[in-house]
């Protein structure tokens, strides 16, 4: 019998090649894009830009998710270890200052393979776990010795938010607990001389509208935290995505409530703060079926 699945806070405690648990994720690595993204944050883009490699499946439901196709729909191809290590290496090779793993964390064992295969053909760039934050500490251990970089969601300032929008009643409890955990074994993020990041954490807040993803806790929490942690605030919030019925959700975010958070941060005294214009929400809409998820960048998948 294999290993049943507690990769996530989920704890489903299931055979992932029996039967799918939360996360709608298979047993084998299910990927749905990979390509150069350019929409990160300064740091993470230099050169051509960001090696993301999208993977299918999540354990969040959130009902404004811009990467339904792939998180909950089930988009994406089946893919074996040795060929995600050649498109790590490919990405290397197109000038990529960071392997991007979006939502990689519950395929673990699997990449955690494809890295080491991928290292032994000359993989040499920072590796970066991009996170919902819903981690389990034990997973995301596990990962100190494979990754460096840490660029972590943290969606909501309370738990009962977190279970209205994303059907996850310990979303708060359990992102805190992980981002102080990163913090403390990872640490401030480094950046080297060509101003790419080399290590380190990156913590990300999507505002929503009528503030009611709690900024104003997220963002006392952090400071609580340490002032050194970089903070992005991200405008790109899309109500054209969202599925419920929570009617704040159906529009956009205002400038005035932007500006309140940014002005919270700064009267807090966080040292470094990503903003983004709000133009966002028409930027980084993606459509995972086209050949260019991002309007620019090409997804190498389309290309087997
Ligand atoms: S990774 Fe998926 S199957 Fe495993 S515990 Fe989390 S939701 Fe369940």
């Amino acid at each position: 019998m294999r290993e049943a699945c507690n990769l996530c806070p989920r704890h489903c405690n299931l055979d992932r090649s029996i039967k799918n648990g939360v996360c709608n994720a298979p047993d084998y690595l299910k990927i749905g894009a990979i390509l150069i993204h350019k929409g990160e944050e300064p740091p993470l883009v230099q050169g051509s830009g960001s090696g993301a490699i999208f993977f299918s499946g999540c354990p969040l439901k959130c009902a404004y998710c811009q990467n339904r196709e792939i998180s909950q729909n089930n988009f994406g191809i089946r893919m074996e270890a040795h060929n995600l290590a050649r498109y790590m290496i490919q990405l290397q090779e197109m000038g990529c200052s960071n392997i991007n793993l979006v939502s990689p964390t519950h395929y673990t064992p699997q990449i955690f393979e494809s890295l080491s295969k991928a290292k032994d053909m000359g993989l040499n760039l920072p590796i970066m776990v991009n996170s919902s934050g819903y981690e389990d500490i034990n997973t995301i251990s596990k990962w100190y010795e494979q990754a460096n970089l840490y660029l972590m969601d943290l969606r909501y300032g309370d738990n009962q938010t977190g279970n209205i929008l994303s059907k996850t009643p310990d979303y708060w409890d359990r992102a805190r607990e992980v981002i102080r955990h990163i913090w403390e074994h990872i640490g401030p993020l480094e950046i080297d001389k060509h101003g790419r990041a080399t290590k380190g954490i990156i913590v990300r807040h999507l505002l929503l509208p009528c503030m009611l993803s709690n900024p104003f806790s997220v963002l006392e929490f952090l400071a609580e935290l340490s002032l050194r942690i970089p903070l992005s605030i991200m405008a790109q919030y899309n109500p054209a995505f969202y599925q419920g019925e929570v009617e704040a959700m159906k529009r956009p975010i205002s400038k005035n409530e932007y500006q309140v958070v940014i002005d919270k941060a700064l009267d807090l005294g966080f040292e470094t703060i990503y903003t983004q214009d709000l133009a966002s929400p028409i930027t980084y809409s993606p459509d995972f079926h086209a050949a260019k998820p991002f309007n620019d960048q090409l997804n190498l998948l389309a290309l087997t």
